[in-house]
């Protein structure tokens, strides 16, 4: 008895000792993983930029440092954070996308922003574009028809102290008029046709990036003139289509 008893207390003890030590070792790399975290992520973006942005011919370095500094990862759900960084579009709830990284580097490149532009975007979705252009201009402005993505998006970019993005819910395809003139347009919901209301408020001179199309989509750089708009094609893309169009 007193010999199976002592062999259990050894055996208590050992446990104990075992499991307070897996406890403080399970404690560290907890500790040390959440000091990680971010360094990872971060490496994770610097990478993005490297291999799916820089090596595909992105060259502006607003553009780019814009791209670095972003925290994409604090944009998509939860459950897809591992992929913020990867060289795809991911859903973000009420059958929307984030676009793939490097479309939204070429858009804004596209743009040619300088500090002082005023920027309208339509679909502002996660609200990860416009934190992109709220890096590179002074006032950015955006509009969403689906008011939970709105409310999601200000939150973002509320806590990450994104102070001059106006937001507005409704549809985007009329622009925005009180605060028009643009210098730059971004669409990011394919229209079939190019809205006539962002051409008009675009400035003269005023650019306007838009993907256009049904099924199969084309990217079109559209430059305000004096007399027109000029338009050269760009790219074959996939958006998600631009709703409530007339
Ligand atoms: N720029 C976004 C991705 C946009 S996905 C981002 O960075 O995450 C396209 C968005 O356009 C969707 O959120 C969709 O709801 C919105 N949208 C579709 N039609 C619209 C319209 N007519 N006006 C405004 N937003 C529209």
């Amino acid at each position: 008895m007193s010999y199976s008893g002592t062999l259990l207390d050894y055996y208590l003890i050992i446990f104990c000792l075992m499991t307070s030590m897996a406890a403080s070792n399970c404690n560290k790399f907890n500790e040390q993983n959440q000091k990680k975290s971010p360094d990872r992520l971060s490496e994770m973006r610097i990478k993005m930029v490297e291999y799916q942005i820089e090596a595909r011919g992105v060259k502006d370095t607003r553009v780019l440092e814009a791209l670095r500094k972003v925290p994409r990862h604090l944009f998509v759900p939860e459950h897809l954070k591992n992929q913020a960084y990867a060289d795809e579009p991911l859903p973000i709830g009420s059958g929307q996308t984030i676009s793939q990284p490097y479309i939204v580097a070429y858009m804004t490149e596209q743009l040619q922003l300088q500090d002082e532009d005023r920027v309208l975007e339509i679909g502002t979705g996660s609200g990860y574009q416009a934190a992109v252009l709220a890096e590179l201009v002074d006032s950015v402005f955006t509009i969403e028809i689906l008011d939970e993505l709105s409310e999601q998006a200000q939150k973002t970019l509320r806590n990450l102290h994104y102070d001059h993005i106006e937001f507005k819910v409704g549809n985007g395809f009329y622009g925005w008029p009180e605060k028009a003139p643009f210098d730059a347009i971004i669409v990011t919901a394919a229209p079939e046709n190019i809205p006539q209301p962002l051409v008009d408020q675009l400035k003269i001179g005023g650019r306007m990036i838009i993907p256009v199309g049904d099924f199969f989509q084309e990217l079109y750089l559209i430059r305000k003139t004096s007399t027109g708009i000029e338009k050269v094609r760009k790219l074959p893309v996939r958006f998600v289509p631009l709703q409530g169009e007339p």
